[in-house]
């Protein structure tokens, strides 16, 4: 009998959620809706912002994070090859010309100290992503922003949750922070897709919430509501970026859950480490220590194979045929056939060694310390029969 399989990510949800979504369903108003307005309201408290927009992604909320800062083809932004494809689109989308920089190798993140020099007078943002959950010095990045006048666009989408600099991810650091959060239904807070924007100014949020409706002033719902006819007019060129109260009601519940969710990732990658420790070949990747200044918010769980490709995805294979959901985060956006060419020219170290050797284990909040172990041992027969 084969067991059943233990998928990489799994959304948890409960009766809060059916309920909800069924009353939003039976309430006849399923679009851009009060439950978008209390989301967000919600979203604000618990992380500390002034600000929040929600949006249909973070993909959206990225790219309009950028036009909203006035990012523009004659600018260039500064962003990581090693980070989802979706960071750099939103870069591409805006017409500006993108930076790449190297992140480090301990968490995989950028530093102000390696942007910096690659700031130019044409710079005008810098996109760093919270990898994996592991928090920025968003201090740092606030000072750079300081310094040279720019935007930074944090991209939070794995990182709700997490503390960094001793508050909130998304609690912006800097009048010019902006940052993005994903409720992808792999992220740690789920839904059917959509994503948020933080911000202190307001408004940078007010332009934010014109852009995501078209353009248009106000919304759907307050031309609803009230009985005075105001005609809705577009004053720019927006987009179709909103969210929906259906996608509200799975999210809401779920922001009441996100501390315990948290808790179970945390107790079940230090499992992981427990029983990782001594495997042969693979390696543990850092993580700070649990302070009231930093919380990594653990998205992804990931290991290093120390051997040279194809070790990686030769193990990557014996995992899946034993059932085991393992994936690769990510592969460096110098390597996707649109970006090769436009970066060849430059080398990537970090993000290369990243791509050809992290293997991302399977961590969501149905697993239990049985799977952590099968995922152990699985990963030690791979390894044997690969490098043994
Ligand atoms: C998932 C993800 C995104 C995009 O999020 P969507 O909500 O799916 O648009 C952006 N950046 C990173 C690093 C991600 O992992």
């Amino acid at each position: 009998m084969t067991e059943p399989q233990i998928i990489f990510g799994k959304p948890w949800f409960g009766s809060e959620e059916e309920t909800l979504v069924l009353r939003t369903l039976q309430s006849g108003w399923i679009g851009q809706g009060p439950l978008v307005g209390e989301f967000e309201r919600r979203l604000a408290e618990y992380v500390g912002a002034p600000h929040v927009v929600a949006v249909s992604s973070c993909t959206a909320a990225l790219h309009l994070a950028l036009v909203a800062a006035g990012v523009g083809p004659e600018d260039e932004v500064i962003t990581t090859p090693f980070t989802f494809v979706a960071t750099l689109n939103a870069i591409e989308h805006t017409g500006a010309t993108a930076v790449l920089v190297d992140p480090e190798r301990a968490d995989l993140n950028l530093t102000p100290g390696a942007v910096e020099s690659a700031i130019t007078e044409r710079t005008r943002a810098v996109v760093p992503v919270h990898f994996g959950g592991a928090p920025l010095d968003v201090d740092g990045f606030a000072e750079l922003a300081e310094r040279h006048g720019i935007w930074i666009v944090e991209d939070a989408a794995h990182a709700i949750g997490g503390i960094a600099g001793g508050r909130p991810v998304g609690s912006c650091a800097h009048e010019r922070s902006v940052v993005c959060f994903s409720f992808y239904p792999n992220k740690n807070l789920a839904s059917a897709e959509g994503g948020a924007l933080c911000t202190v100014d307001e408004a940078f949020a007010e332009r934010v919430r014109e852009l995501r409706l078209h353009g248009l002033e106000g919304d759907a719902w307050e031309r609803y509501r009230t009985d005075v006819y105001r005609p809705s007019l577009a004053r720019v060129p927006g987009y179709k970026y909103n969210w929906t109260d259906l996608q509200a009601a799975i999210a809401l519940p779920q922001l009441d859950r996100l501390e315990g969710f948290l808790a179970s990732r945390e107790y079940l990658a230090s499992e992981y480490d427990r029983r990782l420790r001594d495997v042969e070949h693979v390696s543990l990747l850092e993580r700070p220590e649990l302070t009231l200044a930093r919380r990594h918010a653990l998205h992804l769980y990931q290991v290093s194979v120390d051997a040279p490709p194809p070790a990686r995805d030769a193990i990557l294979g014996r995992l899946r045929e034993q059932g085991i959901g393992a994936a690769v985060h990510y592969i460096a956006l110098t390597r996707h056939p649109y970006y090769v060419e436009r970066f060849s020219s430059s080398s990537f170290p970090v993000s290369e060694w990243a791509s050809d050797s992290l293997l991302t284990l399977p961590l969501h909040v149905h697993m239990h310390t049985g799977d952590i172990e099968r995922v152990a041992v699985s990963l030690e027969s791979a390894v044997d029969q690969v490098l043994g």
